[in-house]
């Protein structure tokens, strides 16, 4: 039997036929078939040439080819759906060693152990995201410890919705505790959109591809007290700070002046500073 390579393996819509893996949608599955768009997605995450990726969710597998046809060093992929590991294994066959598919829920896994093999060399995180455990996944790795983290970019698919609550500013309507997280750790944005019929099957919205390359933290602060602090002020996001901080600071008025933020101010309007100044004085109480 001939072995195949990256390029002769056959038409995803074949490998999906042959695996019978028709969509489920509690596994957030939409599929992308085209090839031209899946190495655009992989280019957004730069030259590959030495990199490590890690990627959730490969489903059959069209973004993991599209990786390694880009020239990833090497691909660790995460799928929690066993129908998908035979069409895997062959990419995994036809791509030499360079991809590992590791069965499992990519929630519960440790992703920097998975990625220990790098051995000191780029890892990234490029991923079609199953929508369902996107945003936990994307706080989960902007929390890593010790930052900067153990990747160096994040390329990933969400609904369109979700991306621009990733990338919002101050006074935007999508600003809330994930801009916040996103921009206090990462340059975040938008590179394209990717209509709904691009996806077998189609969703109901428009999605969006987000790069997240991490930066210094340009406003120390510890992430606990940030997410105890922004938990609050958007929690009740149309009350005034003065309120809203009430259960979190014994006087939310002095504190929010220690902060130079009106007490009358709104969540919404603050800025990642104005919320790391506030995460700061938290811990400096009594
Ligand atoms: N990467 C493929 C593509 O672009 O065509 C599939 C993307 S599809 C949106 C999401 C994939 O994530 C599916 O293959 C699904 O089985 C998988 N998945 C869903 N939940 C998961 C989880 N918790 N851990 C790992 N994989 C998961």
């Amino acid at each position: 039997m001939s072995s195949s390579t990256l390029e002769s393996l056959p038409p995803l819509r074949d490998v999906i036929a042959e695996h019978g893996l028709r969509a489920t949608k509690s596994l957030g599955q939409n599929f992308l078939l085209d090839l031209n768009l899946t190495r655009k997605i992989a280019r957004a995450a730069g030259p590959l040439e030495g990199v490590h990726v890690l990627e959730i969710g490969p489903g059959p597998g069209g973004l993991t080819r599209a990786l390694l046809l880009e020239g990833a060093r090497h691909v660790t992929a995460i799928e929690k759906d066993a129908r998908c590991l035979d069409a895997l294994s062959q990419i995994a066959s036809a791509a030499g060693g360079r991809l590992s598919v590791v069965e499992g829920d990519a929630l519960e896994l440790d992703h920097r152990a998975l990625m220990q093999s790098a051995n000191g060399a780029p890892c990234r995180i490029v991923a079609n995201l199953p929508y369902n455990v996107a945003t936990p996944l994307l706080t989960g790795w902007l929390s890593a410890e010790p930052w900067p983290a153990w990747f160096d970019r994040m390329v990933l698919m969400f609904q369109r919705e979700v991306a621009e609550r990733i990338v919002a500013k101050p006074g935007d309507a999508a600003y809330g505790r994930l801009a916040v997280l996103a921009g206090w750790r990462a340059h975040a944005r938008i590179v394209f959109d990717v209509p709904p019929q691009a996806f077998t099957p189609p969703p109901k919205v428009v999605s969006s591809v987000v790069q997240l390359v991490p930066k210094p933290i340009e406003h120390p602060c510890r992430l606990k007290a940030l997410e105890t602090v922004t938990r609050a002020a958007f929690g009740q996001r149309r009350k005034m700070l003065r309120q809203s901080l009430k259960s979190v600071f014994p006087d939310p008025a002095a504190a929010l002046e220690g902060a130079g933020i009106a007490e009358t101010a709104r969540a919404e309007t603050v800025s990642i500073e104005g919320f790391a100044v506030l995460a700061r004085a938290l811990d400096n109480r009594d």
